[in-house]
């Protein structure tokens, strides 16, 4: 059977007419004979607004956390109101939706009572947007013939208890789905769950992390062995770079999975980094397509990319970084030390982008963040230590950058202009990054992009629309 997962972002279920959209393409793929399984993000913005409502009533800001809550329910509810004609369904969704967020309010009196937000408890709490934006979603395509089933991701993404960014239990997962997910696909049926979300195996409501759907629909497609797993968003998908900071940029119509993790790790927006593993390790094709064009190809994301006459696929860029420079005139090479320094990163669970080290220095890269002083004060036991913020990575990829020789010369020529911090070629040699002022980024990738991508490989990129 052709089972695809289909995963459908913030964007794609933001209001009716996009949830209309999304009916239209998964009938779509339901009568081209494929089984779906679909995946929903939170309607857009809802999982932020959700957090600041946490936020608000930890502070004892009772009413403000209130407020937020009742807007976010009207919204909820105006928007099962718009998709579903049938007046019992309709009522009987309002209810629903009615019903979670009394619940959601209770715990946000009493978190305003207690005044201590949890992991846990803020895990909770957002667990509210993708389980109800996928109660509509499932209520939406029954109304349009679909025979959609709502399934609680939660009986199915089962995960460790580190709240927040708990890590996913494969082999828990891959049973769970399987025996939850295939009695309905073999029945023609269209199972439509929340990304995000999941439960450790005490059932205690987690989420596996920020922009974490990508990751559900990785993981569910990886369980059930899916033909394709099928993101949809709101861009025609990877794209040669930020097309707002550079108006040239191309679609990229393939790309390798190695690339695509490169990229999605250095801050493009179009795909959780963490994805693409379920589906690497089955050789599942992910494909990054857009709701809002649902004509367009997008991106395919394979395991093995095609060869390119470009060496760059892409030029990805990440911001709000600070650099840590940790200078300690004698201790640099003892036995030991690295480690130590590294132990401070860990101790405050704080990853580490970059490193490069000197005689006497070790410089890193982190995202800015409100620990920083206090590494910074645990690393000065250590040593000298300065950090400095609004730093940004400009990462370029390409498989092809393997074995060409002088393609640093030619990457820093064409931003001869522009005061480079720091620089690291990958050990995966298809990634050529370095560190700039923040300020300088948008002006480096667009003079890097009209040094590489001037004449471009027409079967890599989408130079047809360059054309129109
Ligand atoms: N709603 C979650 C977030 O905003 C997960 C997702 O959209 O992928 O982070
Ligand atoms: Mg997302």
């Amino acid at each position: 059977m052709s089972l695809v997962v289909m995963k459908f972002g913030g964007t794609s279920v933001e209001d009716p007419a996009a949830i209309g959209r999304t009916a239209a393409i998964v009938a779509g793929r339901v009568a081209l004979g494929k089984q779906p399984v679909v995946v929903v993000s939170a309607m857009a913005k809802v999982t932020d607004q959700l957090l600041r409502a946490a936020a608000a009533a930890a502070q004892g800001d009772r009413t403000g956390a209130m407020a937020i809550s009742t807007r976010l329910r009207s919204r909820h509810r105006d928007t099962a109101a718009a998709l579903i004609e049938n007046s019992a369904d309709s009522a009987a969704l309002i209810e629903l939706i009615d019903q979670k967020f009394d619940s959601l309010d209770e715990i946000l009196r009493g978190l305003a009572a207690i005044l201590e937000l949890t992991p846990r408890i803020s895990d909770l709490i957002v667990s509210y947007g993708e389980r109800i934006s996928s109660r509509i979603v499932a209520a939406a395509f029954r109304e349009r013939g679909i025979d959609a089933v709502h399934v609680d991701a939660r009986e199915i993404i089962v995960t460790d208890s580190q709240f927040q960014r708990a890590v996913p239990l494969d082999a828990v997962i891959d049973k769970r789905a399987q025996e939850k997910l295939l009695p309905l696909t073999s029945l023609g049926k269209v199972p439509v769950m929340g990304g995000f979300i999941a439960s450790n195996e005490a059932g205690i409501t987690t989420t596996i992390g920020r922009g974490g759907s990508d990751f559900t629909g990785a993981l569910v497609g990886g369980a059930l062995s899916a033909e394709a797993i099928e993101i949809w968003t709101d861009v025609d998908g990877i794209m040669t770079t930020d097309p707002r900071v550079c108006p040239d940029a191309l679609r990229v119509k393939v790309i390798s999975f190695e690339e695509a993790a490169e990229l999605a790790y250095f801050g493009a927006k179009v795909l959780h980094p963490a994805t693409i593993l379920p589906a690497v390790k089955k050789n599942i094709p992910v494909l990054v397509l857009n709701s809002r064009n649902a004509a367009c190809e997008g991106t395919r994301i394979t395991s093995l990319a095609p060869h390119c006459k470009s060496p760059f696929k892409s030029i990805a860029v990440k911001k709000k970084l600070s650099i840590i420079d940790v200078v300690a005139s004698r201790m640099l090479m003892t036995h030991g030390y690295m480690s130590e320094i590294f132990a401070i990163f860990d101790k405050h669970q704080c990853a580490v982008d970059m490193v490069s080290t000197s005689e006497v220095s070790v410089s890193l890269t982190v995202d800015s963040n409100e620990k920083l002083p206090a590494i910074a004060a645990d690393l000065s036991k250590l040593a000298d230590v300065k950090y400095e913020g609004r730093k940004a990575l400009v990462c370029m990829v390409g498989e092809d950058i393997r074995g060409q020789s002088g393609m640093a010369a030619q990457v820093f020529s064409a931003i001869r202009h522009i005061n480079v911090r720091m620089i690291s070629q990958g050990a995966s040699e298809i990634n050529m990054s370095f560190m700039i002022d923040e300020d300088d980024a948008d002006e480096a990738v667009r003079s890097l992009h009209a040094a590489f991508f001037k004449d471009p490989d027409p079967a890599i990129f989408d130079v047809e629309a360059r054309k129109v």
